[in-house]
């Protein structure tokens, strides 16, 4: 039970002003519970701060400032302060920055705020007019509901000034009314479906899991359309069924609308959303019906394992594998580990799922950490694409083409049986390289250590690591040759253009994360293909994951190699995880589907591997290459990252570091680097790494600190720890 502290009592309060520890503040005249947000003077400002702990004692009593108000919120619970404690201690972040994850939603504390709400009046207006007889009609068909002032101009086609008008005449009823609403309730028995054997087994003892009450984890495998996320949204009726609450993590906005309509037709309604497409004032009211149990179920993006949940009984992370689940600005965390962390410290599960699963949680399941369930086959009558390879050595392509005779071959043949064909490429824009045919020099970003991209939709230059954009140049910034700057390589961009030339019959529709404006034209988009509005696919990454195309049966991937090169150790692990997703797009309903892979390196390992859908051999032998190298997950990894604006200064200290490794060598870790960092120059600011190895089960964090804790960071030095780096 949280301890109480009266009027003038010592309480040490965490803010979220990077000063360290708690300080102390006299609690404020009614008292105050432990965990309760408080606003609290800081020199001349105001700042937000959580009811730490009792008092240190170690000023003068009279020169402690009180508590200045106590916010209408309901104390943060012990289970989410003990869970802000291990992750900073994990990710070794300062508590403030860690509290200010906790505390993102803006007007935190604040009573509920009220919107103006309409409904019909006693009184006729003087004079009637169409606009007004429209908003009256709205109104009548409502038989007592009530709208906002936009939604009720909108329903009758009239501006604000109309309605306004109605309302100083009495024909229409102005009233506030509270923002802060519950969510409406989730029924666990709305609409579950009839599931298969396999799917009823897996969905058993995920239910189980969830009547246990224990923490556990189980990694949910299953090939693309075998109905893992049917499966999982049991273990989430039996969540909500318990009176617990549920959260489902997902990596894309993209994808969230299809979901939520997904988990409403399940439950009966929508749940929570949490992302950052959320407005203020929706965040702010999620916030506090998450912390009032007025939230059953909360669908969201990784900051949403920070939220205040009352009881949160299960979380599903969904695609697990998913790289954006790692932050990497600010505080460096993976939400999946997070997702882990947080659900052992409140007796919750956690449902992996994902039809290829990471290194990491494949290795925890073999270990006996994880539970682990298969869903080998697609529900239905549907099977898996068959795989084939498009030898590219063999192939005659016109300079600037980038699609095989072979593959428009087959293009063409699903176009006239009036299915739909995808082609996809893992590059943005129109070309990655703008080159000078006089001099060869490539256009580069001016912050950056990388090529600016050419976008042709936009119309200009952009660099994919800062978002710096420019105009195409009209003649070379090097050597000032006017018509000589060539596009050299494809983008998606590019490919749509020589798609439109080799099927001019086809309908196409591109889907590119920059070519749309929000979340909701790229869902129309993603709607119109779905029913069938568009031919043939183009796309990057966006089209890899999740969606359903039911007339999709062939897929073609442009360049099967791109991710093969470089020396990123997990470059295979990924190239193989994103081409079984792309594959599995296609053939998801009744007809079956074909995956053609264009590639140079035919005999390459990994792309045999993906030929050969055998998946536990590639696991076993990516494993086994992991193992011999002491790297992650049969090894500890942590990254340094050092930044400034001078060169010369990040390597100074990073050599410094690396000399003075006595804390890191007592636990018998080893310092390499330091070396330009895979992003060797953002924003203007040099980055080198400096990479700490240990042995497995090694604690790394404590000598961590220790050992940057012995240099000081000077003017425009900045330090940044990286656990469990995603590349190495
Ligand atoms: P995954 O998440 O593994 O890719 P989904 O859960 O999206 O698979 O299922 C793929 C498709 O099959 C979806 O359209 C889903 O509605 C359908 N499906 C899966 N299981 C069932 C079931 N038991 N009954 C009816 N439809 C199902
Ligand atoms: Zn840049």
């Amino acid at each position: 039970m949280d301890a109480f502290y009266d009027e003038g009592q010592l309480v040490a309060v965490l803010t979220t002003q990077p000063l360290g520890r708690p300080l102390d503040y006299k609690a404020p005249a009614g008292g105050c519970w432990e965990g309760a947000y408080v606003e609290v003077p800081l020199g001349p400002r105001k700042v937000l701060g959580v009811v730490w702990g009792p008092g240190q004692g170690d000023f003068d009593y009279n020169k402690v400032r009180p508590v200045i108000r106590v916010l209408d919120a309901a104390p943060m619970r012990e289970e989410l302060r003990e869970f802000l404690v291990r992750a900073a201690d994990y990710t070794l972040t300062p508590m403030p920055a860690m509290l200010r994850l906790a505390t993102r939603a803006p007007g935190l504390g604040e009573a509920p705020s009220t919107r103006r709400i309409y409904r019909i009046g006693d009184d006729e207006p003087e004079r009637m007019t169409d606009a007004r007889r429209r908003v009256l009609e709205v109104l009548r068909d409502l038989g007592g509901l009530s709208l906002t002032q936009k939604e009720l101009a909108e329903a009758a086609g009239v501006t604000p000034s109309v309605i306004k008008g109605l309302a100083k005449q009495g024909a229409v009823r102005e009233e506030d009314a509270p923002r802060d609403t519950a969510f409406p309730r989730l029924d666990p028995d709305y609409d579950g479906k009839a599931l298969a054997p396999d799917q009823q087994t897996a969905a058993d003892a995920l239910r189980a899991g969830v009547v246990s009450g224990r923490y556990g984890t189980t990694l949910l495998k299953g090939v693309t359309g075998s109905g893992k996320t049917e499966v999982y949204l049991e273990a989430v009726a039996e969540c909500l069924a318990q009176g617990r609450q549920g959260l489902v993590l997902l990596p894309e906005i993209a994808l969230t609308s299809e979901f939520l309509t997904r988990v409403e037709a399940r439950f009966g309604a929508k749940p929570a959303e949490w992302h950052s497409g959320v407005t203020s004032t929706e965040r702010r009211r999620v916030w506090r019906q998450i912390s009032e149990g007025g939230a059953q179920l909360v669908v969201g993006a990784r900051s949403a394992l920070f939220l205040p949940y009352r009881d949160l009984g299960l979380i599903v992370v969904d695609e697990e594998h998913d790289t954006s689940y790692k932050q990497e600005e600010g505080v460096f965390y993976n939400a999946r580990d997070m997702a882990v962390l947080r659900a052992s410290i409140t007796k919750a599960r956690v449902v992996l799922a994902s039809a290829t699963p990471s290194l990491e949680s494949w290795a925890n399941a073999d270990a006996g950490k994880y539970e682990r369930l298969d869903l080998v086959s697609r529900f239905g009558a549907s099977v898996m694409p068959e795989m084939r390879a498009i030898d590219m050595r063999g192939q005659e392509l016109p300079s600037n083409r980038w699609v095989s005779p072979a593959l428009a071959a087959h293009v063409r043949a699903r176009i006239e049986k009036g299915e739909q064909a995808m082609l996809f490429i893992n590059r943005r824009g129109y070309a990655p390289v703008t080159i000078c045919r006089a001099c060869g020099h490539q256009v580069a970003c001016p912050h950056c250590d990388a090529r600016m991209v050419e976008h042709r939709f936009l119309g200009r230059l952009v660099c994919h690591q800062c978002g710096e954009t420019q105009p195409k140049p009209e003649a070379c910034p090097e050597c000032h040759a006017e018509d000589k700057l060539a596009a050299v390589g494809p983008g998606v961009e590019r490919l749509a253009e020589e798609a439109a030339e080799l099927f001019p019959e086809a309908r196409l529709a591109v889907l590119s994360s920059d070519l749309f404006g929000s979340a909701r034209a790229l869902k129309d988009e993603i709607a119109k293909i779905a029913t069938g509005g568009a031919d043939i696919i183009i796309g990057t990454q966006l089209v890899a994951k999740g969606h359903n195309f039911p007339k999709l049966t062939l897929v073609g991937v442009i360049d099967s190699d791109l991710g093969l090169q470089g020396s990123d150790l997990r470059a295979a692990e990924r190239t193989f995880q994103l081409m079984r997703q792309v594959a599995g797009r296609a053939g998801r309903a009744e007809r079956p589907g074909v995956a053609l892979m264009q590639t140079y390196q035919p005999e390459h390992p990994v792309i045999r591997a993906i030929l050969s859908g055998d998946e536990e051999a590639f696991w076993k032998a990516e494993a086994d290459e992991r193992r011999v190298a002491g790297m992650p997950p049969y090894g500890r990894l942590a990254g340094i990252i050092l930044s400034s604006t001078e060169s010369q200064e990040v390597f100074d200290l990073g050599n410094a570091m690396a000399r003075q490794d006595g804390p890191l060598r007592r636990i018998g870790a080893q310092v390499y680097g330091p070396a330009p960092a895979p992003i060797a120059r953002v924003r203007g600011r040099h980055r080198v790494r400096l990479l700490v190895k240990a042995a497995k089960g090694t604690v790394l964090q404590p000598a961590l600190a220790e050992w940057a804790a012995q240099f000081r960071l000077k003017g425009e030095l900045r330090m940044a720890i990286d656990i469990d780096p995603q590349s190495f």
